[in-house]
């Protein structure tokens, strides 16, 4: 099994990618620590996959993210999953809208990393390498949407916390990639499309913005996650991954 014997922590894993991603990489042979604020989505995890150890833990809370790390055991995978979509142009962007959403969007991943990476790199000494995945997306920060200022700021601001973690890195074998879906079915998603002002409509211009001509399943995700949290891409660092069916060709 592909991630065999290692031990990765996911964010947002009650639902959505987060979800499919845990049940994925329980099914690689990892032990995944599911983490989320959500604690019925997180009992339905545990209840789908009893080897899977949830935890909810809010990554905007600095002192519960420090406390939680200092708890667990050195990882060999940080998938930072959490994230939110604020719909609006810089004139619907409050301030409270652009600081909850560079709080939860990236501010979570300097908490998480900064907390788990000591141990990290103990494991990356131990086994050659140990790898940190940041989900930023193809939407905005890659190509521009409309009414996703803060959002495509935010996932633009992951990729460069990606960078920056990788080069500081890279020589002690940890690897630290960015993952950047194109739209994804996920129940987030349906909660935006429920929102529009004509849902038919909305659904159908998601739909009408992905060349492919249908949504992402996350199961059209999770490959490249399972692929990026493994040694398979152990010589794959710094890298802004699309998974993005035909968007940016
Ligand atoms: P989702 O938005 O449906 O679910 C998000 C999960 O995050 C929920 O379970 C929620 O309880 C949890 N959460 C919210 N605040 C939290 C906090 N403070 N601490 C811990 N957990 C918290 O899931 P999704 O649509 O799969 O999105 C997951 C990630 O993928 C996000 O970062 C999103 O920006 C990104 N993404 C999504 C799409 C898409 O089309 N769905 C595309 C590209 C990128």
């Amino acid at each position: 099994m592909r991630l065999n014997a290692k031990r990765i922590f996911i964010s947002a894993a009650g639902q959505g990618i987060g979800r499919a991603s845990a049940l994925a990489c329980a099914a690689e042979g990892a032990h995944v620590i599911a983490t989320d604020i959500n604690a019925e989505a997180l009992a339905s995890l545990a209840a789908q996959n009893p080897r899977i150890e949830v935890h909810a833990l809010d990554v905007r809370d600095s002192a519960a993210v420090a406390g939680f790390a200092g708890r667990q055991a050195p990882l060999d995978g940080l998938f930072n999953c959490a994230g939110f979509v604020h719909n609006g142009t810089i004139m619907d962007c409050s301030e409270a809208d652009w600081d909850f959403s560079f709080d939860l969007n990236v501010k979570s991943m300097y908490r998480t990393i900064r907390a788990f990476l000591p141990g990290m790199l103990e494991r990356a000494d131990a086994t050659g390498t140990a790898s940190i995945l940041n989900m930023a997306s193809m939407a905005s920060s890659i190509k521009g949407f409309p009414n996703r200022l803060a959002y495509g700021a935010t996932k633009a601001a992951v990729i460069g916390l990606t960078k920056g973690v990788a080069a500081d890195y890279v020589r002690r074998g940890l690897r630290c990639n960015a993952l950047c879906p194109g739209t994804v079915d996920t129940p987030s998603l349906r909660g935006r499309i429920a929102a529009a002002a004509d849902p038919v409509q909305a659904e159908k211009d998601f739909i009408a913005r992905q060349p492919a001509g249908r949504l992402a399943t996350v199961d059209d995700i999770t490959p490249l996650v399972i692929y990026l949290l493994s040694d398979e891409s152990r010589f794959v660092t710094g890298q802004v991954q699309l998974v993005d069916g035909g968007v940016t060709i």
